[in-house]
């Protein structure tokens, strides 16, 4: 509950902590009282005040009387019986005394009366009224206290007169003398009394007066607004105290006096108690009222919060209806601009959906245009499409017609192709075979061992001098001829061709071009290079990086023949290196290169030889080439003679296989190109070898020997060819015989002191090519080719031939006839 008056003054906040502090000291002093047992009062001006020591009689001091005067005190009176009797009696009693000071005396209870009275109103006005109009009614209460005191004082000068006026004597024959006496006897009696209860009294007045000490105290302490109330009830209590001792004076002078006083004391007593009960009940009241303060205080302050709150709230609500009227307008003005905007576009699609409309129209007139001009052409499109239909319908049985009479024709076409192809096959193989047959003319006319010399050029190796000089001449009109000046004695030569220093490797490359190329037609062939160490064996198969020789030049060509054939013909080329020493066949492309390797026949029966283990490399470059000779060179032996800085001891093979498909005819070919760099030819005692120097050049010459005897047999058309004397002849056995072809190139040191060895390598040649005479001539010459007859050469060499066509062959009647077949070719080219 908010109370409904909000504008309470409570400055009066000291007033009501007095107000509390009075009513802790009151309920402090009453703990006291009701801790201490109360004597059995004697009368009731004995009884002590424990509530409060305000208004506090002292009786043993004296007897107070209050008088008093009062227009409403009947009033009151009635409404309070107790004090009326008390009245009454005071009336009684004074009527037996002096009028005027009983009409003070009751007077003064009147005033007391009033007090009381008053303090009940202050009491239900604070009930009613609350603090601060207590407080008010309190100021206006102490202004009534402050008449009342003046009529006390009044009262009491009054009385003080009365005093001064001498005892009045008492009434002759009056009625009340008898109850003068008896009242006197009796007020002697309770003087009696009252000088008993003295002693008690006093003691109690000193345990009253040490109470009053300490409430003065507690008090004192109390400087609120009660403190003057206090103050000036104390100055009450005095002046009534004063009045008691005028009383007891009197009393002391008059004993009517005395008695009336009595009454007083005993009045004064009760109205005492009265007053203190009054101020007990107005100290409750003030208690609670201070409470309701204090209720009333946390009210306001929830007031005041809840007013705060309410003022927030206020506020939040102004401001959001501020907001919401901004809002509004916002909106209204957005709904505005809609508005607008939808106006706007709608008049802007009216606008444009008159002109599409407009446009549709022009449109759709020029359709019907075109509906109208479009009709006849409709019309003839259906007859058309109607034309189409039977014409599909009727176009299934054209096209089987017409793709079976294509079909005759494309398989009478085919047809006929095969008949041309089959009669080109035919053509071609003839043509083949004619191709074979006229190689085997040329070659059979040419020879099928064949000798050419090779004469290198001095060089620096070779030194000065005499010794240095050439002693080897050619003819100029004859390229088949030498000429050697063999210690002063000139000797004669006549071999197929004879290359001066000055021929390049692609010269002689190109006399043995055409044996090379027979090799991919499926012949055999072998190239011999013959001749001492130094003498350019080397040189003329392998040649230089810058300048390669027969074995380069003619994989190469291998390559460019079967690059060309490549339409018709797959070839593969596979390459072999080996190497021949002291009769023991090496694989110089092995990862074993000492290995020992045999020579074995194939044992499918065709009489083949092969050689298991022998490493093939196919090759399809001049990279591969220059790899498998690098390869191999690595691993040939090589040794140094006091001949020669290097010589080589050993025959080296490089063995090319080339195997051959006709694409068409499924014809296979192999041909084999065995390009031989022998050792060197020069003779033992010669080159000074002792031990294992010598067995080498025995095992060479052996081997040299047997190559010289298996050529000689092969041109004589032996039935036995002795290829198993030596490991070279027996290995290139199927390159040698049948139709196989063998180039031997002599190779010839022009300078003088090589003269010897020059001579014997050019016998050795000229009979090799010698060989191939008639019958009885074979028989000769073979007698004359025995392997030690190669070493044996020397003292031939010593009855040179008095012609300059010499020839070391014994039949002069058959040795020009190479030169005559050679000379027939040249004429017919
Ligand atoms: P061989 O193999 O017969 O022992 P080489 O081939 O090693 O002899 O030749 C010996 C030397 O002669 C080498 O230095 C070589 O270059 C050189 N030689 C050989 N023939 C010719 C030639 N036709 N042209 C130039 N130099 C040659
Ligand atoms: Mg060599």
């Amino acid at each position: 509950m908010v109370p409904s008056r909000r504008s309470w003054n409570l400055g009066a906040t000291p007033s009501l902590r007095g107000l509390w502090r009075v009513a802790r000291a009151r309920a402090r002093e009453r703990e006291l009282g009701m801790a201490r047992p109360a004597p059995a009062p004697a009368s009731p001006a004995a009884r002590p005040f424990p509530h409060t020591g305000l208004g506090r009689l002292r009786t043993g001091r004296g007897r107070d009387t209050l008088v008093g005067r009062d227009e409403d005190s009947s009033a009151r009176v009635a409404a309070r019986p107790g004090l009326a009797q008390c009245r009454a009696r005071s009336v009684e009693w004074a009527d037996s005394g002096s009028p005027r000071k009983l009409y003070l005396t009751v007077q003064v209870e009147n005033l007391k009366e009033k007090l009381i009275s008053q303090s009940q109103e202050v009491s239900r006005l604070q009930s009613e009224l609350g603090g601060t109009d207590l407080e008010k009614h309190r100021d206006l209460l102490m202004v009534e206290n402050e008449r009342l005191r003046q009529e006390l004082q009044c009262c009491e000068a009054e009385l003080q007169a009365l005093r001064a006026q001498p005892a009045a004597t008492p009434c002759q024959g009056c009625e009340h003398v008898q109850e003068s006496t008896q009242l006197r006897d009796k007020v002697s009696q309770l003087q009696m009394e009252v000088l008993e209860n003295k002693g008690m009294l006093s003691e109690l007045n000193l345990e009253v007066q040490q109470k009053t000490d300490r409430l003065a105290e507690v008090e004192l302490r109390l400087k609120d607004c009660l403190a003057e109330k206090a103050q000036e009830e104390e100055r009450l209590s005095r002046r009534l105290r004063n009045s008691h001792e005028t009383i007891a004076s009197l009393q002391a002078q008059s004993p009517p006096v005395k008695y009336v006083i009595k009454t007083v004391e005993v009045d004064s007593s009760k109205t005492k108690q009265a007053l203190n009960e009054s101020q007990a009940r107005n100290q409750h009241l003030q208690e609670q009222v201070a409470m309701q303060r204090q209720v009333l205080k946390e009210m306001e302050q929830q007031l005041e919060s809840s007013n705060q709150l309410t003022t927030q709230l206020r506020s939040q609500i102004s401001m959001y209806e501020t907001e919401l009227e901004r809002a509004h307008g916002k909106m209204l003005e957005e709904m505005q601009s809609m508005e607008e905007d939808k106006n706007r576009a709608i008049e802007e699609a009216f606008a444009r959906a008159q002109v599409e409309m407009k446009a549709v129209h022009e449109n759709l007139a020029g359709v019907r245009t075109n509906l109208l001009t479009l009709q006849p052409a409709l019309r003839t499109l259906t007859n058309d499409y109607n034309g189409l239909k039977r014409q599909v319908r009727s176009f299934p049985l054209l096209l089987q017609e017409a793709l079976q009479s294509v079909k005759a024709e494309i398989g009478q076409a085919i047809e006929e192709v095969n008949t041309n192809n089959q009669e080109l096959l035919r053509k071609y193989r003839r043509e083949l075979q004619l191709r074979k047959k006229c190689h085997n003319e040329l070659v059979r006319l040419k020879g099928n061992i064949r000798v050419i010399a090779r004469v290198r050029p001095i060089t620096k190796e070779d030194g000065e001098g005499p010794k240095a000089a050439s002693v080897v001449t050619f003819d100029p009109d004859d390229d088949a001829v030498i000429h050697l000046l063999h210690k002063g004695k000139p000797v004669s030569f006549e071999l197929d061709k004879v290359f001066s220093p000055g021929a390049s490797q692609q010269d002689v490359f190109q006399e043995v071009q055409a044996l090379i190329t027979s090799c991919i037609d499926g012949f055999n062939v072998c190239i011999f290079a013959y001749g001492q160490t130094g003498a350019g064996k080397t040189y003329t198969m392998e040649g230089t990086r810058e300048n390669p020789g027969i074995n380069q030049r003619a994989l190469q060509l291998l390559f460019s023949e079967v690059q060309e054939k490549a339409a018709d013909w797959e070839y593969t080329i596979t390459v072999s290196v080996t190497e021949i020493y002291n009769e023991v066949l090496r694989d110089l492309l092995g990862t074993e290169p000492q290995e020992k390797l045999e020579i074995r026949l194939c044992p499918d029966g065709s009489g083949q030889l092969y050689v298991p283990g022998l490493t093939e490399f196919q090759v399809q470059s001049v990279e591969d080439i220059n790899k498998v000779f690098e390869f191999g060179h690595n691993n040939r032996t090589t040794e140094f003679t006091n001949m020669n800085e290097h010589s080589s001891r050993s025959h080296a093979l490089l063995i090319v296989t080339v195997r051959g498909r006709d694409c068409s005819t499924g014809l296979c070919t192999i041909g084999k190109l065995n390009l031989v760099d022998l050792a060197g030819s020069e003779r033992v005692g010669k080159s000074g070898a002792e031990g294992s120097r010598l067995r080498e050049a025995q095992h060479i010459n052996k081997s040299l020997s047997a190559l010289g005897d298996v050529i000689a047999a092969l041109r004589s058309r032996q039935g036995h060819v002795p290829f198993r004397n030596s490991k070279l002849t027996y290995l290139l056995q199927d390159s040698l015989n049948g139709d196989s072809k063998t180039l031997m190139v002599v190779q010839v040191s022009p300078v003088e002191k090589n003269s010897s060895e020059t001579l014997c390598s050019l016998r050795f040649a000229e009979r090799v090519r010698s060989v191939e005479l008639g019958p009885g001539a074979r028989h000769t010459e073979l007698r004359s080719w025995s392997s030690q007859e190669h070493l044996e050469l020397e003292p031939a060499c010593q009855t040179p031939q008095p012609s300059a066509r010499a020839h070391s062959a014994p039949a002069s009647g058959t040795s020009s006839r190479p030169g005559s077949i050679r000379r027939k070719l040249q004429s017919s080219a």
